[in-house]
């Protein structure tokens, strides 16, 4: 994994929402070093902006979730004006999505967002964007200029600069897009520096991931502001999870990428929780409630484990904040390898589970209780870390070689023993887990 790419750091909120960093590294403005910030994840709205009351429990909806900002649409002016309302009842940065009419950014504005977007490629009118910017300068406002693959259109007059630019990425499969994207992004970025503005966030979105890498590489070698990172149009959440999974992944492990945004067809909510997980799984946020470990199930499983996963993940996400490993094994006989390290950890096997908690088994119960002694299990060990008795990762389940003909066994080899040799010679011995500290 590589360190995080240092950029020039934009802030976004109030001191009602909180303020959220994006990038960091460079020295500000004035001089003073930044720390870069933690990778923010971003949604938006799937709602009418102007139907208050659903846009704000949307948007509190998605904040619960782990939202650190939200975007909304503002196509229309009831849109800007239903922004007076909702801004002051949510408790997360908002920002205007802005595409055509610049008037909606300076309504937007005026409402009280916190960040506008702009596309290049719908909003080009060089007095309209100055008009924007010297408005966000005014209320210190950062802005995110937004290019997409959809919506970059060919200029005669920049048709000199794509030629040259063409000649840089002409080996390259995308050459011609990008050096259009580049081209469109110097001429936008050009009025916002002449009018000394620099609070920028830029994004350069595609449906198509390898382009999405590729663009984003080479923004990052070109200009020093924070960067956006985002596929767009990724399709439904079954595909999109690769499609924006891939990407962004891929950008992150080499240091690039500030801010994300995950974008399905379907409830908003999923890419907040996928955002997350994808940050959590690069260890590039701090993991808030459980780490889910489980075995993907194979020919040994003897309980419905697929159910008990997600009725587990459920119940956990709800009521666990604090990062335990939590294990969800099919059986005892590859199961405490896989769940090394784990908090706590149910074996199933024979209708039965055997919960660990740190290694020590506090339970075997049937497979109709599993979750709630798991929870419960889960909910004590939270309570002991809470107090400061327990530590997280403290002991780990030492792997002994399990008996298969033991009290969970494998079952199917109970079964067959038990034909062999009749039901009263086969004797249950304690599967074999020792706890040590790691
Ligand atoms: S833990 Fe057991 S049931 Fe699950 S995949 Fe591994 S061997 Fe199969």
């Amino acid at each position: 994994m590589h360190s995080r790419r240092p950029t020039r750091q934009v802030t976004i909120g109030d001191s009602r929402v909180g303020f959220i960093r994006i990038g960091g590294g460079l020295p500000d403005r004035a001089g003073n070093p930044t720390t870069i910030a933690p990778v923010s994840v971003q949604t938006m709205t799937s709602g009418y902006t102007h139907e208050i009351d659903k846009c704000v429990a949307e948007i509190q909806k998605l904040s619960s979730a782990g939202a650190d900002i939200v975007r909304v649409a503002v196509p229309e002016k009831k849109d800007t004006d239903a922004l007076k309302e909702i801004i002051p009842q949510v408790n997360v940065p908002i920002v205007a999505d802005v595409h055509f009419h610049f008037q909606r950014a300076l309504e937007a504005v005026e409402a009280g967002v916190h960040k506008i977007r702009l596309n290049p490629g719908n909003i080009t009118d060089r007095a309209q964007v100055v008009d924007v910017i010297q408005a966000c300068k005014a209320r210190k406002l950062p802005i995110r200029v937004g290019v997409n693959e959809g919506s970059i259109i060919e200029r005669k007059d920049k048709q000199k600069r794509q030629k040259e630019l063409g000649a840089v990425f002409g080996e390259h499969k995308h050459g011609y897009l990008l050096a259009i994207m580049i081209a469109k992004l110097e001429e936008y970025l050009d009025i916002f520096y002449e009018q000394d503005f620099h609070d920028i966030v830029i994004s350069a979105k595609s449906m198509d991931a390898s382009l999405v890498i590729d663009a984003y590489t080479e923004i990052s070698k070109r200009f020093d502001h924070p960067l956006h990172l985002g596929v767009t149009h990724a399709g439904p959440k079954e595909t999109g999870t690769i499609r924006s999974v891939v990407a962004l992944g891929g950008m992150l492990i080499n240091g690039i990428g500030d801010t994300i945004r995950i974008s399905y067809a379907n409830d908003p909510i999923y890419e907040v929780q996928d955002g997350l997980e994808l940050l959590y799984c690069l260890g590039l946020r701090e993991r808030i409630g459980v780490d889910l470990i489980a075995c993907p199930t194979c020919g040994r499983i003897q309980v419905d484990l697929f159910t008990l996963i997600q009725d587990v993940r459920k119940a956990l996400a709800a009521k666990v904040t604090v990062p335990m490993k939590v294990a969800v094994m099919g059986c005892i006989v590859n199961g405490p390898g896989e769940a090394e390290g784990a908090d706590v950890a149910v074996f199933a096997g024979d209708r039965r589970g055997i919960i660990y908690v740190q290694g020590e088994r506090v339970a075997n119960v049937p497979e109709e209780e599993i979750l709630d002694r798991l929870l419960k299990e889960c909910l004590g060990f939270q309570e002991l870390v809470q107090q400061g008795k327990a530590k997280l990762g403290d002991k780990k389940v030492s792997i002994v070689p399990p008996d298969p003909m033991g009290e969970l066994g494998s079952g199917w080899e109970k079964m067959a023993a038990e034909k062999i040799h009749g039901k009263q010679q086969v004797q249950s011995q304690p599967a074999k887990l020792t706890v040590s500290r790691s």
